[in-house]
């Protein structure tokens, strides 16, 4: 049996018919950017995450950067931040000449600790950028409570977390603005680039609308300093007609986690945590696993694709050399970038493949090890 860890192929022949005529309808109208399907999808998107505003954009990665325009992050200025995910938050705090401030992760849920948040702030700092791991919220309660009292801007990464939910509230909901990814991977994925950044906060927005059109409030005028970060039409109408399928495919995630979970009960791995009060989406299912590596090589032998998310950390990235960061320096998160593994969780996975992947882990003959009780 062949279980990979994604099937986009087999996501669109479910939707075949559907997607085939969004997207005709887009090319027989002649509008290809930033039209009435982006302008529903912005609303839509918006609506999930509880917000009144949703401005949609050219990648996840736009949709970090532009929020750090907007609030005008400048050279200097310290920002709050994971080293434990993918490049992008951090890479787009050094495009602004902002400092990234790396505080280590809460082991369980893989998402910054907030106990280590405060004791990093410093009059510089302007900013707290956590990321919802994995589909994982960030313990948003407290990240907001210390933002507020600090007089700081909350920004979430909610690439991997579109309709997670932190004491029955959407992600999205908590920051001051929260980005959200269409890359094709991800839990709503465009058959191309996209993104989107939400937010309660309507000067925000218009200033984000500007932003990605040039500063352009009409044609060849220009109030402020932007760049071209439009989403086209096509990607909005194929999102629309995915979004429709999202909470069902949410629910396959959380029904083959809970599979897994159930599985590996008493068994050498250690499955993920879903905090008390949140939602977790399984971006990804990511397990400690002592003896990763051999584990990893059985599975590839046996025909399950894993992935490991993410095995440097980003404060030993040699583009960061020159932050005064080195090895040692947040134990949790280089402790989880040698024993976490990524296995097969998207929606269209058969239960029988989710049992031959939980077949082949629990057979595996693992060497005793410390990784349970030490994850914790
Ligand atoms: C995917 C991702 C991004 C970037 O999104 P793109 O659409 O690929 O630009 C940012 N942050 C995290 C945590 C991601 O997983």
């Amino acid at each position: 049996m062949n279980v990979s860890l994604l099937d986009l192929a087999a996501e669109y022949r479910s939707l075949r018919a559907a997607i085939d005529e969004a997207v005709l309808e887009v090319l027989a109208s002649g509008q290809f950017i930033s039209g009435a399907r982006v302008a529903a999808l912005e609303q839509a998107i918006a609506a999930l995450c509880g917000v009144a505003h949703g401005v949609a954009v050219a990648s996840g990665t736009d949709a970090l950067v532009l929020p750090l325009l907007a609030l005008d992050v400048r050279p200097g200025d310290e920002v709050i931040t994971t080293p434990f995910t993918f490049f992008a938050p951090t890479e787009m705090l050094l495009l602004r000449g902002a400092r990234p401030v790396f505080v280590d992760i809460d082991p369980e849920t893989f998402c910054l600790d907030p106990a280590q948040v405060e004791a990093a702030i410093t009059p510089r700092t302007v900013g707290i950028l956590p990321v919802h791991l994995y589909g994982h919220p960030a313990d948003l309660t407290a990240l907001a409570s210390i933002a507020a009292r600090h007089h700081l801007w909350l920004i979430e990464d909610a690439a991997q977390a579109i309709a997670a939910r932190h004491q029955d509230r959407p992600v999205g909901s908590f920051g001051r603005a929260a980005a959200i990814s269409f890359y094709p991977t991800k839990n709503l994925g465009a058959y191309g680039e996209g993104g989107m950044i939400v937010t309660g906060d309507a000067a925000l927005a218009h200033t984000l609308r500007l932003l990605r059109n040039h500063g352009s409030p009409r044609y060849a005028h220009h109030t402020l300093l932007g760049t071209n970060s439009r989403m086209d039409e096509m990607q909005a109408a194929i999102l629309r007609v995915k979004l429709g399928q999202l909470p069902a495919w949410t629910e396959a995630r959380r029904r083959h986690a809970a599979r897994y979970t159930a599985a590996f009960a008493g068994t050498a791995v250690v499955p993920p945590v879903e905090r008390a009060g949140d939602t977790h989406v399984y971006h990804q299912y990511t397990i400690r696993a002592p003896d990763r590596t051999a584990l990893q090589q059985r599975l590839v032998e046996a025909g399950v694709q894993t992935r490991v998310y993410y095995e440097e950390p980003l404060h030993l990235q040699p583009v960061l050399a020159d932050h005064g960061y080195r090895p040692g320096q947040f134990p949790v998160t280089e402790r989880a970038c040698a024993e976490v593994l990524s296995l097969p969780v998207h929606p269209q996975l058969s239960e029988a493949q989710v049992e031959y992947v939980i077949e082949q882990i629990t057979a595996a003959r693992h060497p005793p090890s410390d990784v349970r009780k030490a994850g914790r």
